[in-house]
């Protein structure tokens, strides 16, 4: 009898080994059409989701009758990042539920439990996300739709990701069938942060200034435009802002004033094959290097396109498309001296005791432009902020670089989506990136730059 008795929980551990370390892999746990995710289910309570600085950001309730109910206690603050479970998954939900649904408890305690009947808790997933700053670049962001990422340059931590118009995760199965209305033009489940795809609007001059210290690297300091408010070249006229007249600039002042007449000329110079190959290289048409959802930006130049569309694209018109994260990466590389960390959330995972099943840290993923590259436009973002378009975000406490946009999006009215893109600098503390687009607003500086001065202070201040 005891023979038998040992020989099955024998058995049943075998099982388990297999069950857990060897049938399924990762990918195999992840897909969503796979069934042995609901056997998986059967077995283990899904583990909770923590901010960096220990708010529970998701759980699971078991009751009395041993229902499970997923809570979200943070609800709409995180709705896009963290994700949701129960109607699919989204966000880290999907991305970590491996982690979730994997328990690293000693195998007997689950042989135990099984045979008990009872389920194993899932391991624990701890984030890089900040919530005070969460808290803030939702706040701040207010009832405009838009999206804000904040992350370490340095390190490709992601701090903060905010997207609206958001949905309670605690509530998605009720209000799914609204949420996938095709008559609801709100697209509240889109992570506009990730997926969001928007045209630059003068963010973009980032691109056409490296593009032209590429070209022009000896004399790129020699530029001189006469700004006399708007340029014109064959049937096509460019406006600056308001049609101020910047008069006598070199490169540095054009930019900060984001001057369009400037460097809509400067487009019709470049070489749009280089140019072309150039904005590849910085993730254009390319995957971004992130484990959640996310969409590709997109440039279309071609050698050979007409006046009008090479004016419109130097200036962050036309067709270009980007997503909020694409710009807080590449504003990253320029902050990190050229090179790109490839941005994480996920910062260890732990099993239900605590003890350490992995830890995550930051990775390159490679050099987008030379170090010297990088400090010609940190130094131009410093001006931008000293004499330009962000001067709002001038102070004594920390120092700041940035670029502002305003993305026209209708040709029928005046209506622009506001940028700032930027990162700061403080003597004892990472630096922050922080990108930030409101739609539908106005420029870029009466819009965005408060939404990023709020977050920079929360930061680096308070
Ligand atoms: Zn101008």
């Amino acid at each position: 009898m005891v023979t038998y008795t040992f020989l099955a929980v024998f058995l049943c551990l075998m099982g388990y080994v297999t069950y857990f370390e060897f049938a399924l892999s990762e990918q195999f746990i992840n897909n969503p059409y796979n069934k042995r995710q609901e056997l998986f289910t059967q077995k283990v309570i899904r583990g909770e989701i923590y901010s960096a600085d220990g708010v529970t950001l998701a759980e699971t309730i078991v009751d009395a009758e041993e229902n499970e109910v997923r809570r979200y206690p943070c609800a709409r603050i995180f709705s896009h990042i963290v994700g949701y479970s129960g109607h699919g998954t989204a966000g880290l939900e999907a991305t970590a539920n491996f982690s979730l649904l994997r328990s690293n408890i000693f195998y007997g305690e689950k042989v135990v439990s099984d045979l008990q009947g009872e389920k194993s808790p899932g391991d624990s997933v701890y984030t890089t996300l900040n919530y005070e700053l969460q808290l803030q670049a939702f706040d701040a962001l207010g009832h405009y739709d838009g999206a804000v990422v904040v992350l370490e340059p340095q390190t490709g931590r992601l701090l903060a990701m905010v997207s609206k118009p958001d949905f309670d995760p605690n509530t998605i199965g009720e209000d799914w069938e609204e949420l996938v209305d095709e008559d609801n033009d709100r697209s509240e489940l889109l992570n506009r942060a990730t997926q969001g795809r928007y045209p630059p609007g003068s963010t973009f001059k980032i691109f056409t200034t490296l593009e032209y210290l590429r070209e022009h690297p000896e004399d790129y300091t020699d530029y001189r435009f006469s700004c006399s408010g708007e340029y014109t070249e064959g049937h096509k006229t460019i406006h600056c802002y308001n049609n101020a007249r910047h008069g006598s600039e070199d490169l540095k002042e054009a930019f900060a004033n984001s001057c369009n007449s400037a460097y809509s000329s400067i487009g019709l110079e470049l070489d749009l094959a280089q140019f072309h190959a150039m904005c590849e290289s910085m993730l254009f048409d390319t995957d971004l290097p992130v484990a959640i959802e996310s969409s590709k930006s997109s440039f279309v130049l071609e050698e050979g396109a007409d006046t009008s569309a090479v004016m419109e694209t130097a200036i962050g018109q036309g067709q270009t498309l980007v997503t909020p994260l694409h710009v807080a990466l590449i504003t990253g590389a320029i902050a990190n001296d050229g090179v790109l960390m490839s941005p994480y959330v996920i910062d260890h995972v732990s099993d239900d005791r605590g003890v350490l099943v992995e830890q995550y840290t930051g990775k390159e993923y490679g050099r987008l432009m030379s170090s010297e590259e990088a400090a010609v436009l940190k130094e131009y973002m410093g001006y931008v902020i000293e004499a330009g378009t962000g001067r709002q975000l001038s102070n004594d406490r920390y120092e700041v670089y940035g670029k502002t946009g305003s993305a026209e999006f209708s040709t029928s009215s005046k209506a622009s989506h506001s940028w700032f893109t930027g990162f700061a600098h403080q003597d004892g503390k990472p630096d922050i990136v922080v990108t930030v687009i409101v739609e539908d607003s106005g420029v870029g500086s009466e819009y965005a730059v408060p939404i990023a001065q709020e977050i920079f202070d929360a930061y680096y201040i308070e």
